[in-house]
């Protein structure tokens, strides 16, 4: 029987970053009506970064909640757990719980995050194959994982929840193989360079990484667990566990059922995260949104893009000035190693290293035709990061010159100034094509690189990598005023 409950103000589907969030903005903006949240979860909302991160390799594993329960209560925040919308009807401004409940609404945010992807191979569902997107999945994997030496781990997919795990069953002392289909680590989402040196940092410290590995089938064991990966060639991989990391896709069905309009990405939304359906908002990883400056749309599996666009959809709702756009970022922790990435690849004609990935620290700038920084990827390597996004948010064009690595013996950069005591090496022309290098960008661009040099090979790493380089790609750019660039604080930090 349905019951029926008539609560007119926000209401919020899924609890995860992007709907707490913005049920907190709501309230801290003045919002005085009811805020309802529904949630499919059991537990109080959580982080999911340490998912695949502290949770696996710190002391207790304890669940680290978004806010404490005290705060629904003191914020008016109504949280209903363990249950899901079933429905959404826009045009009666109400959804449904699967338990009956309806519920009315003035606004309406999607915040139902995104699922993981799962493999259709066969064995795909025996015991041990599993996939890491909740507490209990990591719960699991941490088990795995703590049984330490003569424990075999595989992991299909070396993007970065694939990578964290693998360094934290290293740590553990467990035999990790990740198995990646395409020709490198982190292809959909980083740099040559940035994947280049991962792959190699990883191996050096015993991840077994097999690239260009085309996986067969799941095998059983003699209990129905998985006991061993077959890939294509014949390679059979022995292993107690297998975790499933090839993405995820975005959970849009309830948008797609009300009719609200959706692309292959996801749930579409405008710069204030507003649906095609009036009053509806989208938020966080179930979104397709624009990203100015850079063309096209994205979804952004990340922590800060559904902060961001919760204060977005809630300045909408509450009719208040837009928040000022933000560059979109990402972090991973992986061994010793801090990575951040600020801005997408997209439109980027031109990169240029700074620093040694010999030394595990270094940042790649990646730059627009016009010099302007489109994207930074950095490791362990502050000041870079906060730089590179900063001059990304402000859209001025910089002088590679003062990117580049200070000198260095055996150093040796394409552009140096004519005072410069190192000649520059004669340039290397090599032309391909980039996969769309975002989180799920569409996007893909022709680029040309002229690489000055290549670093000596790092004692470090089974590959080698290109320590100073620039990069130029052809491809469409907005010309933007030139600024003086040494009159940014930025400057200061080289
Ligand atoms: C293991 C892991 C590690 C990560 N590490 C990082 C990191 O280091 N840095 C970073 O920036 N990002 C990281 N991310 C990504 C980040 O966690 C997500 O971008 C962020 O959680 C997105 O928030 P969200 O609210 O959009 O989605 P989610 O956190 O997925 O929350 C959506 C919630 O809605 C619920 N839901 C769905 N449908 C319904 C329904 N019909 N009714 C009720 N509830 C529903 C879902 O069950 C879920 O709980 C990581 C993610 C994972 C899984």
């Amino acid at each position: 029987m349905s019951t029926e409950t008539s609560v007119v103000g926000a209401v919020i589907i899924g609890a995860g970053h992007a709907g707490i969030t913005a049920a907190a903005l709501l309230r801290q903006r003045g919002f005085d009506d009811p805020v309802t949240i529904v949630g499919d979860g059991e537990h109080l909302p959580y982080h999911r970064p340490p998912l695949s991160k502290s949770y696996l390799s710190g002391p207790d594993g304890a669940l680290d909640p978004l806010r404490p329960s005290e705060f629904y209560r003191s914020e008016r925040i109504n949280l209903i757990r363990g249950q899901q919308v079933s429905m959404i009807d826009p045009d009666r401004k109400v959804v449904r719980l699967d338990r009956g409940t309806t519920l009315e609404y003035s606004s309406l945010i999607l915040a139902t995050g995104a699922r993981p992807r799962t493999l259709t191979i066969a064995g795909s569902s025996l015991r041990g194959v599993t996939s890491l997107h909740n507490y209990e999945d990591s719960l699991a994997l941490r088990d795995l994982l703590g049984a330490g030496p003569g424990t075999k781990v595989a992991i299909v997919g070396a993007g970065y929840v694939g990578l964290e795990v693998a360094a934290a069953g290293i740590e553990h002392g467990v035999d990790i193989t990740v198995v990646e289909r395409a020709d490198r680590a982190l292809g959909r989402v980083a740099s040559l360079d940035l994947s280049t040196w991962l792959s190699g940092y990883h191996r050096d410290r015993g991840t077994r990484l097999l690239t260009s590995a085309d996986l067969l089938e799941f095998l059983p064991g003699e209990d129905g667990e998985v006991s061993a990966l077959c890939l294509a060639d014949g390679t059979v991989i022995d292993c107690d566990g297998a975790l499933v990391g090839v993405g995820v896709l975005p959970c849009d069905g309830l948008a797609r059922a009300a009719g609200i309009h959706c692309d292959s990405t996801g749930v579409v939304v405008d710069a204030d995260a507003r649906t095609s359906a009036p009053a509806v908002y989208a938020i966080g990883d179930v979104t397709s949104r624009p990203v100015p400056p850079y063309p096209g749309r994205f979804r952004l599996e990340s922590i800060p893009s559904a902060t961001e666009q919760a204060g977005r959809a809630v300045a909408a709702i509450l009719g208040l000035d837009a928040p000022k756009p933000e560059v979109p970022w990402f972090w991973s922790d992986q061994f010793d190693a801090k990575i951040k990435i600020a801005g997408l690849l997209v439109d980027a004609t031109a990169a240029v290293v700074r620093g040694n990935p010999a030394d595990d620290r270094f940042a790649v700038f990646h730059l627009a035709d016009d010099d302007t920084v489109r994207a930074v990827e950095t490791v362990n390597s502050a000041p870079e990061f906060m730089a590179g996004k900063r001059w990304i948010a402000e859209g001025v064009r910089i002088d590679r010159r003062r990117i580049e690595p200070p000198q260095k013996k055996g150093a040796v950069s394409l552009s140096r100034s004519e005072s410069s005591p190192c000649p520059p090496s004669p340039p290397l022309i090599i032309s391909g094509r980039r996969r769309a290098p975002t989180w799920e960008s569409r996007g893909k661009s022709r680029y040309h690189r002229h690489v000055s040099t290549s670093s000596p090979r790092s004692p470090k790493t089974t590959s080698g990598f290109t320590s100073t380089r620039t990069e130029q790609r052809t491809g469409p750019s907005a010309p933007r005023s030139p600024t003086d660039f040494s009159r940014c604080p930025c400057s200061r930090l080289f």
